[in-house]
């Protein structure tokens, strides 16, 4: 397992696998422990909890007793558990008790990050901007909560939250064929085959700067839907009609710029087996460009997608983080010092680009590779 940090969080470290929480509802105390535990085992230290479900609550309490210090727990504020059932609500009375009922069930005194849930809607995002941020900033100065973080399907809304500067986290919907999609406060939008029916050319461009400006700021971003619930694993049921493997939808998700860990609904011990297996995987098991630079109706093209195919590059440039770098800061129009000091910690610099042309017969997506790295010498200096 390799791990990343939540910077805005006391710089925490966490899996890039992580753990969704629905694989583990419905299980028995017995399969519970045994997958959790495996889990622990295999280096996965970090758990999303959107359920409010009582039974998954308590059930986690019982297994953290004496070890609550080995799971990063991200909650979720605003997911009540109500005639037993969940509810998404902003009725703050309602999110106060779902938070109390949360802590006291897992036995702790704090959750590292309280997510406020399920965020898509420009008026519901004013309205969370409200009561219910004022009270998730309060916990965090109790020390209830030690990093605030909101989830959506929405880069126009999630953009908004993060510019706030009041997020520490966001947890988004990231899969190569969501991040064809524009903007929408249905999700379901995702989902209808459709929506995707006209084909399209390249990565939506609100999702791209929603990934930057999270880098930027050092918002980490966990990911949610990174195999389109099973669908992208499918050649029938993928928008694309091909089907990716988990590791590169795995892959292509860590490659994001910002994105610090993939929450995973393993169901099984071998499901979880399956994934941390992504590290002795081979470079062709992760390669999502092999999928994406041969589909028909939906062409990526003369962005960079930070793949790395171009690799190696004659004179040493990591190429992939270059262009990351770059589109860094001709996103916000300026140098922000923070990538300064990355471009400055790399061992060559793109104006020791001798223009040799080869990485370019390499990229599968047509980056005009020899431009970007002239670009990046003006912008960087070096
Ligand atoms: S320049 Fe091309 S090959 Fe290199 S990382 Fe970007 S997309 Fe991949
Ligand atoms: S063109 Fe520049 S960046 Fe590409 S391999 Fe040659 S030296 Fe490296």
């Amino acid at each position: 397992m390799q791990y990343r940090t939540l910077k805005r969080c006391g710089g925490q470290a966490v899996s890039e696998i992580a753990l969704g929480c629905e694989g583990f509802l419905g299980k028995t105390r017995q399969e519970f422990d045994t997958m959790l535990g495996t889990a622990l085992d295999l280096g996965f230290n970090f758990m999303d909890m959107y359920t409010p479900d009582p039974d998954f609550r308590d059930a986690l309490g019982a297994f953290m007793r004496g070890r609550r210090d080995k799971l990063v727990l991200q909650g979720h504020i605003c997911s009540v558990w109500e005639e037993g059932q969940y509810l998404r609500t902003r009725d703050l009375e309602k999110v106060r008790q779902g938070l109390e009922d949360q802590l006291r069930r897992l036995g702790t005194d704090h959750l590292d990050v309280g997510m406020i849930h399920y965020v898509d809607g420009e008026e519901d995002l004013e309205e969370v901007l409200g009561p219910v941020m004022a009270y998730c900033q309060e916990l965090k100065a109790q020390g209830k909560l030690r990093a605030v973080g909101m989830s959506s399907h929405n880069p126009a809304v999630a953009r908004q939250a993060v510019e706030t500067g009041l997020l520490d986290v966001l947890m988004f919907s990231v899969n190569a064929a969501y991040d064809m999609q524009p903007p929408s406060e249905d999700c379901e939008d995702l989902f209808r085959l459709e929506s995707y029916a006209r084909g399209g050319t390249n990565m939506d461009p609100e999702r791209r700067a929603l990934y930057e400006l999270c880098e930027r700021e050092g918002v980490a971003i966990d990911v949610m839907k990174a195999f389109g619930g099973g669908d992208m694993l499918s050649a029938e049921l993928s928008p694309f009609g091909v089907a990716f493997n988990e590791y590169q939808c795995l892959e292509y998700c860590l490659t994001r710029p910002g994105v610090v860990s993939v929450m995973a609904g393993c169901r099984s011990v071998e499901e979880l087996r399956r994934l941390a297996g992504f590290y002795d995987a081979s470079p062709e098991e992760k390669d999502y460009a092999a999928v994406l630079a041969h589909m028909e109706k939906f062409r990526f093209r003369g962005n960079c997608m930070y793949c790395g195919h171009c690799a190696p590059c004659t004179v040493g440039i990591r190429i992939a983080d270059v262009n990351k770098f770059l589109n860094l800061c001709l996103a916000q129009g300026t140098v922000p010092e923070t990538v300064a000091d990355h471009y400055r910690l790399l061992d060559h610099h793109a104006s020791e680009c001798v223009a040799c042309g080869l990485c370019e017969g390499r990229c599968p997506f047509g980056v005009a590779i020899v431009e970007k790295m002239a670009r990046a010498a003006e912008v960087f200096g070096s």
